[in-house]
């Protein structure tokens, strides 16, 4: 069954989004070079948002440039002083952090409930965190008196737009770099609402730069002479491209990448937590979080029980408009991702798993995807191996920690883990031994700015958060 779905009128009514919008290059806002724009829409309404300006070749140069020029005095300038910028931003951000959830559910379509309550908070703490290290670089391990590196090109995805965004501004520009950044062509409006927080906040034009655009964009950043670092976040398949175009210059790589990760449920878990803990770890964000759990790998002895838990609690979830704040799970964020969604669990029936989701109606326009379990999984399985990004889990047994070890790390990523269980030692005797740059016990996708964040193998390298997270912007 479907439903007319228009958008909770109190809370649209708080955001007054511009028709149009420029690039954000040397402190002011203007069109592409060539005049180029893309349309990004609501994927709840489908309902276009705003026109957004294209950057092309020209404005890559124009906005490096200016990032140069900005670099000579905001790398001079004392700790103190760049502290005193981030300090006056996070502020911003949580003084326009309930226009900014709105903001940023309406373009992404996640649930209001979750940009107000998790990236909201978390981009200003990551804002209040390196403003904090501004000014003691020399006491972060990295040597009496590190450097920045100089440019810094960012690239991010979509699915976490101002949090991406955080993650990679706040460490740069704490650290005396200056930025060029690149949001995703699907979600680019809060960073553009961001360009306007540090306009508010009086940072000197050119210490950061935002160009809207797609992958030619993205690919024209990393490529450009002028940049020093590349920070990117998003797929495997992009951050493997843009290895290449790196490989042989002077330019320094972090990759952030997809991930496939385990989550473990032993026998002596508290099951009703852990059913809780697995609801949380695959359907926060509509499954498009590269940590998500989105391998269930269970204790055979308990497996139905949970099955059963599972089941029940997802018949409870809340599918709908993003800005209602009862909803659980908002909507997919492009019709892109939709088909891939679709792509993969159709193979997972067509390989043979079984497929189950809730009864729930779904809204008749815009990009949904029920809460959808697959059980009867075998490794061999392309929803067992690949990273489907969407409310999905895949769910495999095993009997002995052994076998659910080497399960967990039967993958090419190795971004995140999560073990339940009510012994320690076994939580430690797990962690030592899967493959995965963060590892969660009895809990999931919990961050924080203090804490180092990537991952192994093909899910990247490099640390973002955390004083690990000053360490890729500094030479010493
Ligand atoms: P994507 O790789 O398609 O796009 C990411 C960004 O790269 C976008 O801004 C895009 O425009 C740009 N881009 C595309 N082609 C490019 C090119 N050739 N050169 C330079 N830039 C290019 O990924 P996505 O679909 O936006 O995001 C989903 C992926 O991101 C998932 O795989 C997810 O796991 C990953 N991700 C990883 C982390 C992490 O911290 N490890 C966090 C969030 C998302």
């Amino acid at each position: 069954m479907t439903f007319d779905y228009a958008p909770a009128p109190e809370s649209r009514a708080i955001v007054d989004i511009p028709a149009s919008h420029g690039l954000f290059v040397d402190g002011r806002f203007r069109p592409a070079a060539d005049e180029a724009v893309f349309k990004t829409v609501s994927p709840a309404s489908e309902e276009v948002l705003s026109e957004v300006a294209n950057a092309g070749a020209e404005d890559v140069d124009a906005a490096v440039r200016s990032a140069r020029k900005a670099y000579e005095s905001w790398s001079a300038l004392p700790g103190s002083e760049r502290a005193k910028y981030l300090f006056r931003i996070a502020r911003l951000v949580q003084e326009r952090a309930r226009e900014l959830a709105v903001l940023e559910s309406l373009d992404n379509g996640k649930p209001i409930r979750e940009s107000r309550d998790a990236d909201l908070p978390l981009v200003a703490a990551h804002f209040f965190y390196y403003a904090g290290w501004a000014d003691k670089l020399e006491h972060a391990g990295f040597g009496p008196a590190p450097r920045p590196l100089g440019v810094a090109g960012g690239v991010i995805p979509w699915n976490f737009p101002l949090l991406m965004l955080a993650w990679k501004v706040a460490p740069a520009l704490a650290t005396g770099n200056t930025m060029v950044l690149k949001p995703a062509e699907t979600t680019p409006l809060t960073a553009l609402a961001f360009a306007r927080i540090c306009q508010q906040a009086g940072l000197p034009p050119g210490v950061l730069n935002i160009l809207t655009g797609d992958g030619a964009t993205g690919a024209a950043l990393v490529a450009h002479p002028g940049i020093d670092k590349v920070a990117f976040t998003g797929s495997t398949e992009v951050g493997k491209a843009i290895a290449r175009t790196v490989a042989g210059t002077h330019k320094r790589l972090t990759l952030e990448l997809g991930g496939k990760a385990a989550h473990i449920v032993f026998e002596d878990a508290a099951l009703d937590q852990a059913v809780e803990g697995i609801v949380q770890g695959i359907f926060f964000n509509q499954g498009h979080v590269c940590c998500a759990g989105s391998r269930l790998l269970v204790q055979e002895s308990v497996a139905d029980e949970v099955l059963a838990a599972l089941k029940a609690r997802m018949s409870t979830l809340r599918v709908g408009d993003p800005l209602d704040k009862n909803t659980d799970v908002g909507a997919i964020n492009s019709a892109e991702q939709l088909a891939r969604i679709r792509e993969l669990t159709e193979a997972g029936e067509a390989e043979g798993a079984e497929r189950w989701a809730p009864e729930c109606e779904l809204p008749s326009t815009g990009y949904w995807f029920r809460p959808t379990l697959f059980t009867g999984v075998t490794q061999a399985h392309r929803i067992a191996r690949e990273e489907i990004f969407g409310p999905v889990l895949s769910v495999l047994t095993f009997r002995t920690p052994q076998e659910a070890v080497e399960k967990a790390n039967n993958t090419p990523y190795g971004l995140s883990a999560g073990i339940w269980t009510e012994k320690g030692s076994r939580s430690l005797w797990m962690a030592n031994r899967l493959r995965a740059g963060v590892i969660w016990s009895n809990t999931f996708n919990k961050f924080d700015a203090t804490s180092p964040f990537g991952g192994y193998q093909e899910s990247g390298y490099g640390r973002e958060g955390g004083r690990h997270g000053l360490g890729v912007y500094l030479d010493v």
